[in-house]
C-alpha cells in the first residue's frame, strides 16, 4: 500500500507516519527529514537546500523527486510507504505518478489533514525531537512519559528545528495555499482522496486514519 498524507506544516503527517510505521510496518518517506539529513551531512543537495529551507521556502521539484526515486530503489516492493510532505506542487504529482509506475507501485489514498491554520502555529513553535532516534513531541500536546526524557530510546537530548518560528511558519503556510493545496484536485478526479479532522487529538487522528486504511497494510 502506497499513501500520501497531505496538509500544511503542523498539521500532523509525521505524527500520524510514525504511528503507522509502528502499528503497519510500513516506511515513512518524508522529504522535510531527508533534506534536514542532507543538510547535515553537508552533501550537493544540502548545500543547495539550505537556504531556501531557512527561509520557509520549496526546494526544487528537481531535488526532492529525485531523493524520493533514489529512497524507493533502495525498498522491496512489498513495502507499504507513507509519503510526509511529497509531493508539494503539480510538478512533483506528476512526477511521483511516474516514479511509482516505473517501479510497479500504484497510490492507493491521499489522506488530506484537515486543520485550522490559525491553531497551527502553536503546534509548530512547541514542535520539538529527540535528538538521538528522532521522535517526535509537544511542550502542550505530547509530552515524554517522564518529563526531558524520550519515551522511545531514553536520550535526555532533544532538539527544535530552526524553521519553526512564527515568521518562517507563515511563508511556510503561503507556499502551502499556493503551491500545494492545488493539486487536490487532481487526486479527487481519480477518487483518492479520503478527509480527516487534523484538529482532533492525536489518538483520534490515528483511529480515523486506521478506519480509511481498513486491513491493507
Ligand atoms: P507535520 O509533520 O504535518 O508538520 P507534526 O506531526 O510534526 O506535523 O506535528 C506538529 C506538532 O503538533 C508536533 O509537535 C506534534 O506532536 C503535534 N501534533 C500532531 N498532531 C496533533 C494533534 N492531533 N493534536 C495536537 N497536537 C498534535
Ligand atoms: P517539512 O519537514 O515537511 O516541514 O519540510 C521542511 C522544509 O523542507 C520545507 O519548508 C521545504 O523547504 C523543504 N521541503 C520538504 N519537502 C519538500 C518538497 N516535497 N518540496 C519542496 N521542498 C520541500
Amino acid at each position: 500500500m502506497n499513501i500520501i498524507l497531505l496538509g500544511p506544516p503542523g498539521a500532523g503527517k509525521g505524527t500520524q507516519a510514525s504511528q503507522l510505521v509502528e502499528t503497519r510496518g510500513m516506511i515513512q518517506l518524508s522529504t522535510g527529514d531527508m533534506l534536514r539529513a542532507a543538510v547535515k551531512a553537508g552533501t550537493a543537495v544540502g548545500l543547495k537546500a539550505k537556504a531556501v529551507m531557512d527561509a520557509g521556502e520549496l526546494v526544487s521539484d528537481e531535488i526532492v523527486s529525485g531523493i524520493i526515486g533514489e529512497a524507493l530503489d533502495a525498498l522491496p516492493l512489498t513495502t507499504g510507504v507513507i509519503f510526509d510532505g511529497y509531493p508539494r506542487t503539480a510538478a512533483q504529482a506528476h512526477a511521483l505518478d511516474d516514479i511509482l509506475s516505473t517501479r510497479g507501485r500504484t497510490l492507493d489514498f491521499v489522506i488530506e489533514l484537515e486543520v485550522d491554520e490559525a491553531q497551527l502555529i502553536e503546534r509548530i513553535v512547541g514542535r520539538y525531537t529527540c535528538a538521538k532516534c528522532g521522535a517526535g513531541y509537544h511542550d502542550t500536546f505530547k509530552k515524554p512519559r517522564v518529563a526531558g526524557v524520550c519515551d522511545v530510546c531514553g536520550s535526555t537530548e532533544f532538539k527544535r528545528r530552526p524553521d519553526d518560528n512564527a515568521e518562517t511558519v507563515r511563508t511556510r503556510m503561503a507556499e502551502y495555499r499556493a503551491k500545494t493545496a492545488p493539486i487536490l484536485p487532481i487526486y479527487e478526479a481519480r477518487g483518492l482522496v479520503r478527509r480527516v479532522d487534523g484538529m482532533a487529538d492525536i489518538a483520534h487522528v490515528s483511529a480515523a486514519i486506521d478506519a480509511i486504511l481498513g486491513a491493507m497494510g
